[in-house]
């Protein structure tokens, strides 16, 4: 018996419309449990590293993981895929019910290739696939889509792309529950080459628990510690934050000139409750409800209801955009969602525009008629559709900023704020160093949730945020180990942290689940093996290296705060050849035989 496990993956491929049952040996799921473990396994032996994202070759693999549907902070999935945006391999998460709902369905795991010859979703329940006819839905938006397919199937769940997974803009989302985001790397655009409209999922099915009293035991104390240690995070959801960030001078503002900003109390997360909230809502079997429901009933960016927007999208269409009307910001963040494009990447591709123009480098002819000064809303909205239909300039933005950086020329790339051609998320580098130097080794470019520095050195006072040092090297190294670990057992990362749940909690937990003996150690090496295997197989399809953008190096910030001042190439350097040291590593990034022999790698 395949304990915690449904036992089954289910291929489909689209070019023959075919389906067949699969499963995955368990020595394989010893080293890889799940998620992001399991996915980047499977990408690896089902696919070449160099191949074209858009080729039917590529898979598109959803998974689960042992712990998804189970207890509770168990209501994500993975998707891994070759991604469009970066050329590496492309990891993201989701909460909501879907994936819950793919383990009812039957299966752990969910492997598409090929391309369907004509718009198709896939019916996936208790056991069963059909491959559907998607003509009608094609061109809808995401909440048409979800409600089309929800009335006609039942109580099932919908991860669906929007028009901007369509066209192939490269930083398209998989969208589910509406509103949750696989966001991301591009993942909706690989889903849109395949022409598969949707994935719809549900059933009745269960997997097993060894000892399910003790699992559940512990992962309720874990819950009910995260509502002590996270109550307010819970009240306001992610944009708690944006006030700590901007006093911390951490904010990014006007495309990463400056890290506070001047009217960020309009805009916080006290201002969207206060003005806007309706009601909190959370993922299946969670505690803390951290997404937070608000409605613009007056004025010209009216929105019905609506989740979100989170920190990183205050960020994208706020700040970073010079923008502090909040209800354009609510519905920037619904309109994201709808065409299903990752809110990080669209703002920091259109912040990126106004910057261009500032510069006077923008020929105001490509975007006629279109205001391009810092801080107009109806820029930012028209923008956003322009890109998802990739109508004129739109289609050069749908490319992403580094694409549209060079469609300027004159060496623009400079100016991009990325790593691995992935844009920052909304932490300002040059007042936290360590962040700074994850985003550099973040294995599907530059990225928050891959270590989750910024908790250390911003949200509390535990580490200096300037400067290096292998103290930080040490700790960066044992967090992205962890959180592959998290992401291989699908947790969310926010409840894993808040609840304790440490190595020794969820090697008990994964014990009680599985029925085979795990230990800390183990559960470590599998955080360890994961991100190996990553680098791996990244750097046999792009040597994109682990550098920060150069104005990071040559700019001081622009604002009245302390501290700020351009990083030290030289230092930076030498905390990356830590980095590599740590890790056994050789000097150019990459696992030495020994390293790859104990991992199991070899
Ligand atoms: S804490 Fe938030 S993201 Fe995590 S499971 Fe709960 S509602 Fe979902």
């Amino acid at each position: 018996m395949d304990l915690g496990y449904m036992g089954k993956i289910l291929r489909v491929d689209l070019s023959n419309r075919t389906w067949q049952v699969d499963t995955i040996d368990l020595d394989v799921k010893r080293k890889y449990l799940g998620g992001r473990g399991l996915g980047i396994w499977l990408l690896s032996k089902e696919t070449l590293a160099s191949i074209d994202p858009y080729a039917e070759e590529n898979a598109l693999i959803f998974m689960t993981g042992p712990y998804t549907g189970t207890g509770v902070f168990s209501a994500f999935y993975n998707i891994t895929t070759k991604s469009p945006l970066t050329g590496l391999a492309a990891s993201s998460h989701s909460g909501g019910t879907w994936g819950p709902l793919l383990k009812k369905s039957g299966y752990d795991a969910l492997i598409i290739k090929g391309k369907a010859e004509r718009p198709s979703y896939l019916l996936i329940e208790d056991g069963s696939c059909q491959i559907l006819d998607a003509r009608e839905i094609w061109g809808l938006g995401v909440k048409k889509t979800n409600s089309f397919l929800q009335a006609r199937h039942g109580k099932v769940a919908v991860a669906t792309i929007g028009p901007a997974g369509e066209k192939l803009v490269r930083y398209a989302a998989i969208m589910n529950d509406i509103h949750r985001a696989a966001g991301r790397s591009g993942v909706g655009a690989v889903m849109g080459a395949k022409k598969l409209k949707a994935v719809v999922v549900g059933g009745s099915q269960k997997s097993q628990y060894h000892n399910r009293k003790a699992f559940m035991e512990l992962s309720r104390n874990g819950g009910k510690k995260a509502q002590q240690n996270a109550a307010v995070f819970a009240k306001y959801g992610t944009s708690v934050v944006y006030s700590l960030m901007n006093e911390r001078g951490a904010l990014p503002t006007y495309y990463y000139k400056g890290g506070q900003f001047k009217r960020a109390d309009e805009i916080n997360g006290e201002a969207l409750k206060s003005r806007y909230w309706i009601r909190d809502k959370g993922c299946f079997n969670c505690p803390l409800k951290c997404a937070n429901v608000h409605s613009v009933t007056e004025g010209p960016y009216q929105v019905e209801e609506t989740e979100g927007p989170e920190y990183e999208t205050l960020m994208a269409f706020g700040s970073n955009c010079g923008n502090a009307n909040l209800a354009s910001i609510i519905k920037a963040n619904d309109v994201c969602n709808d065409l299903g494009m990752d809110t990080i990447s669209a703002g920091n591709t259109i912040s990126l525009l106004l910057y261009l123009n500032e510069k006077g480098i923008v020929d105001k002819g490509i975007v006629k008629g279109l205001d391009l000064s810092w801080g107009n809303p109806d820029t930012i909205l028209t923008l956003l559709e322009m890109i998802a239909y990739r109508k004129e300039f739109g289609d050069v933005m749908a490319e992403g900023s580094m694409r549209t950086a060079s469609y300027f020329g004159k060496g623009c790339e400079r100016y991009v704020i990325h790593t691995k051609m992935q844009d920052f998320p909304g932490f300002e580098v040059r007042r936290a160093y360590g962040t700074g130097l994850s985003f550099a080794t973040s294995s599907r470019g530059a990225d928050h949730l891959r270590a989750c520095f910024y908790v250390n050195e911003l949200f509390s006072t535990e580490l200096d945020p300037y400067g290096f040092g292998a103290d930080k090297v040490n700790i960066l190294v044992e967090k992205e180990n962890m959180l592959a670990l998290i992401d291989s057992l699908v947790m969310c990362k926010f409840g894993q942290r808040n609840g304790g749940y440490t190595l020794e909690v969820l090697s008990t937990m994964l014990t009680h689940l599985t029925g085979d003996e795990y230990s800390a150690e183990e559960l470590f090496q599998i955080g360890e093996r994961v991100y190996n295997l990553e680098r791996i197989y990244n750097l046999s399809a792009q040597k994109e290296p682990d550098v920060l953008p150069d104005r990071l190096f040559e700019e001081d910030l622009d604002d009245a705060l302390e501290g700020g001042t351009k990083i030290s190439r030289e230092e930076f350097k030498e905390a990356l050849e830590l980095y590599y040291k740590n890790r056994q590593w050789d000097e150019l990034g990459r696992p030495t035989p020994a390293k790859l022999s104990e991992l199991g790698l070899k």
